[in-house]
């Protein structure tokens, strides 16, 4: 049995026809957990649907009602890059209450996995990237609503800039310097805080990928063409101490794309399998380490093979899982 729970639900498939985003993935890596041992049946929690007042803590009304209406223009469907149906919209409302629940869990145990979610491309007022709801965005937004938190951390390390979050939070983008680590010309804008900043951004990305226009986020770290393991912990690092030691977050939430992935067909870095686990187990220290809770989402991952994507995806689980371990082992 895990040390924490896993939200998914058979209904997270999106009904988007032949795409480059494998909406199947998500069935084939709870497959892949219980056939390998790593999760058990009770592991798993099933989410409910988010509901409209929920999205409307993030969404302009505007545009809610043109997802629940079916009102959105060609142009609007054309930018989110996945055809639109009722069946979608309510595909990511489930998505949306698997964040909600995962934040609910993860204050309460510590860590969640929503084994879906991390639309990180969607705005307020518009859906693009293959996103048509920021789930976690939401999710953050319901936790203060009901009082549970007051701040939070989103770490997207998904291969692609976090655009929605950081114009859904406000990056407030002031250039800090470069962090002090490997090749320069890496560039980090760090936020003026302000005394009402309540979610402080983090996104590591490539820089030159979509979306090509990035807002800026508390921190952006904008990493080369081709960048390798090592050379991306190393700022992952940098980039997480910074954050922690400029805001203390009561919740983390952690996107982890595995775009990152050397043989993704829209990504441009050079991580490894190996590399990616190390990522993943570089942030569940890092705020383990805090004793701040951890909520988990899953973003992109369009490996040449999908079995790739479903192998990086799992051994998410299985970091979170050995680095839960390694604490109660250390303390008997
Ligand atoms: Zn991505």
């Amino acid at each position: 049995m895990l040390p924490f729970k896993l939200i998914y639900s058979e209904k997270y498939f999106l009904p988007i026809g032949e795409h480059v985003f494998r909406a199947d993935k998500y069935r084939l890596i709870r497959e892949r957990l219980l056939r390998e041992g790593v999760a058990e049946a009770s592991d798993f929690l099933e989410p409910q649907l988010a509901s409209e007042d929920d999205l409307l803590l993030v969404h302009s009304p505007f545009y809610v009602n043109k997802l629940m209406e079916g009102g959105l223009s060609a142009r609007e469907e054309l930018q989110m890059e996945i055809p639109y149906s009722p069946q979608v919209v309510e595909a990511f409302l489930l998505h949306t209450g698997g964040s909600i629940l995962a934040a609910e869990r993860a204050l309460q145990d510590g860590v969640c996995m929503n084994l879906g979610g991390g639309f990180h491309h969607a705005f307020p007022d518009h859906g693009e990237g293959f996103c048509m709801m920021n789930d976690f965005a939401v999710a953050i937004r319901v936790m203060q609503k009901r009082g549970k938190i007051r701040r939070a951390m989103t770490v997207d390390c998904d291969v692609h800039q976090g655009n929605g979050t950081a114009a859904i939070f406000g990056g407030a983008g002031q250039k800090a310097g470069t962090l002090p680590s490997s090749g320069g010309g890496l560039e980090v804008v760090s936020a003026s805080n302000g005394p009402a900043k309540d979610v402080f951004t983090i996104s590591l990305h490539q820089e030159h990928n979509y979306p090509f226009v990035k807002p800026a986020s508390s921190i952006d770290v904008n990493l080369p063409d081709g960048c390798g393991d090592e050379e991306y912990l190393a700022w992952l690092d940098n980039a997480l101490s910074s954050g922690l030691r400029q805001f203390e977050p009561e919740l983390i939430c952690y996107v982890a794309g595995a775009d990152p992935f050397c043989e993704d067909q829209l990504g441009g870095l050079n991580l490894t399998v190996a590399g990616l686990k190390q990522r993943d187990e570089l942030v569940f220290r890092a705020a383990r380490a805090r004793g701040i809770p951890i909520m988990t989402t899953y973003a992109g991952g369009y490996a040449n093979r999908v079995e790739d994507t479903v192998a990086i995806h799992c051994n998410t689980v299985i970091a979170a899982a050995e680095v839960c371990r390694a604490e109660t082992t250390a303390e008997r």
